[in-house]
């Protein structure tokens, strides 16, 4: 609790510091708290802590006094979309979208929302790096708000209010910008830290850079043509690059390229990965498609530690270009020298990523024994998602989940032991699993 009541502390600023009640309840019982200040929402309790001679902005402080202090550092304007005015009710703060809540809402926000059953620090140590300069605590997407802005923000853009309220809710457990329906964690083991703590580190232990969308392919589930970046958005994502690689950030936390586009198609990614010198780790995420020697030397020896994951799809020609429109030759290749380089221990970690399909669901069996025998450590299906790519009677007709169950074809495949061997991850499978066993099977 003393680690809670100092991060808030810090949220404030040093010279308007504040405790809360047990519970983060507003203080009705008002008692003296050495060199702390109380935090007041109701005029009666204003007048109760005047009466025991407390002192205002000492050692207490009500919710319009906080407003205004807090809006001396950060002009609120106008947010798009949102149908309020700002508010102090709670009630009303819980309808409006995380995305469009002001800074003080989002604090009460915070302090009143009642602690989850979760454990998972991502919020402080996994961050993500969006290609409109938006930086996040976890993912965007499944969190409602960024820490802040690459080139707005700059200076302090993981430690700005914004970004300690956010880390707040992961503090208190309240994990109320998360949401919830989206998070493919929640209620799974790769978040549950049961040693999580209040401290929080001051680097994130990973960052995910994911701001040039260029690539040269067009998988069908990802775009429908290829992407072209206009004139602006090219000298936009360049001075995202420049601001990043300007940064205290790079050199202190393990770097992933790249959560979107093509890692070695992009002159983005080239120029931070050249950037990296502090660091001995690089984790690539990648179509594997221009992974040549070349590429490699890039990485190696310069990090010692490489983690390596490549997204395939497809085991044949045919379905790779049906789906990918890639060079599957020039594909096979470059697998082919990860594998050898895996077996010879030079990557760290060989990861093969499929996504599911009615195109290429009868080549997942093979799929399992060439990641085999490429030294494989983690092999990963993952379900189709629309990327707004698709119909959603096209993406119900491919995806080959309806209504919570697989496909007959597909629960039949997945039934098969290989998909238990331990290298083998459908996790993302288990839930559609049961419910399919139950159709199917009684
Ligand atoms: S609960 Fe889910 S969305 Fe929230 S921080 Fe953890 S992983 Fe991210
Ligand atoms: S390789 Fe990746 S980034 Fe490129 S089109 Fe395919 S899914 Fe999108």
């Amino acid at each position: 609790m003393d680690n809670l009541i100092f991060y808030l502390d810090t949220i404030i600023g040093k010279e308007i510091a504040f405790v809360l009640g047990i519970n983060y309840q507003f203080v009705s019982k008002i008692e003296k708290v050495e060199n702390k200040c109380l935090f007041i929402q109701e005029e009666k309790d204003i007048e109760l802590a005047l009466k025991k001679g407390l002192v205002r902005g000492e050692d207490f402080i009500s919710f319009d006094e906080l407003y205004d202090y807090m809006d001396q550092f950060v002009r609120e304007i106008e947010i798009i979309g949102r149908k309020y005015p700002r508010t102090r009710d709670f009630e009303k703060i819980n309808q409006i979208y995380n995305g469009h809540l002001y800074l003080t809402e989002m604090l009460i926000k915070v302090l009143f929302s009642k602690p989850k059953d979760i454990n998972c620090h991502e919020i402080t140590t996994k961050y993500n790096l969006d290609e409109n300069g938006n930086l996040w605590g976890c993912c965007p997407g499944w969190i409602q708000k960024p820490f802040g802005n690459f080139l707005f923000d700059y200076d302090n853009i993981d430690d700005n209010y914004f970004a300690r309220i956010i880390k707040l809710s992961q503090i208190n457990k309240t994990f109320c910008f998360c949401d919830l329906t989206q998070c493919r964690y929640y209620g799974k083991p790769e978040i549950d830290y049961k040693d999580l703590d209040f401290n929080i580190p001051k680097f994130p232990l990973q960052l995910t850079v994911s701001i040039d969308r260029k690539c040269n392919l067009r998988c069908n589930s990802c775009r429908k043509e290829f992407y072209v970046a206009s004139p602006e958005r090219e000298k936009f994502t360049r001075d995202i690059t420049d601001r990043l690689i300007e940064s205290d950030i790079l050199n202190h936390t393990d770097v992933l390229l790249a959560g979107q586009g093509e890692v070695f198609y992009s002159e983005n990614y080239d120029k931070i990965l050249k950037s990296l010198t502090k660091t001995d780790k690089i984790k690539i995420l990648s179509n594997g498609t221009l992974f040549n020697e070349e590429k490699w030397n890039l990485l190696y020896p310069k990090f010692q530690e490489i983690h390596v994951s490549i997204s395939i799809d497809a085991l044949s020609k045919d379905t790779y270009i049906k789906l990918r429109h890639g060079n599957y030759d020039d594909l096979m290749k470059n697998l082919d020298m990860l594998g050898k380089l895996r077996k010879e221990g030079k990557i760290e970690q060989l990861w093969f990523n499929f996504v599911v399909q009615k195109e290429n669901m009868n080549e997942m069996i093979d799929f399992v024994k060439f990641a085999k025998d490429h030294f494989v450590d983690k092999l990963q299906f993952t379900k189709l998602n629309n990327w707004g790519t698709m119909t959603e009677e096209e993406y119900l007709d491919k995806c080959l989940i309806i209504d919570n169950y697989l496909n007959y074809d597909l629960y039949q495949i997945l039934k098969n032991p290989i998909f238990q061997e331990k290298f083998v991850d459908i996790e993302f499978f288990h839930e559609y699993m049961e419910n399919s066993k139950k159709k199917y099977e009684q």
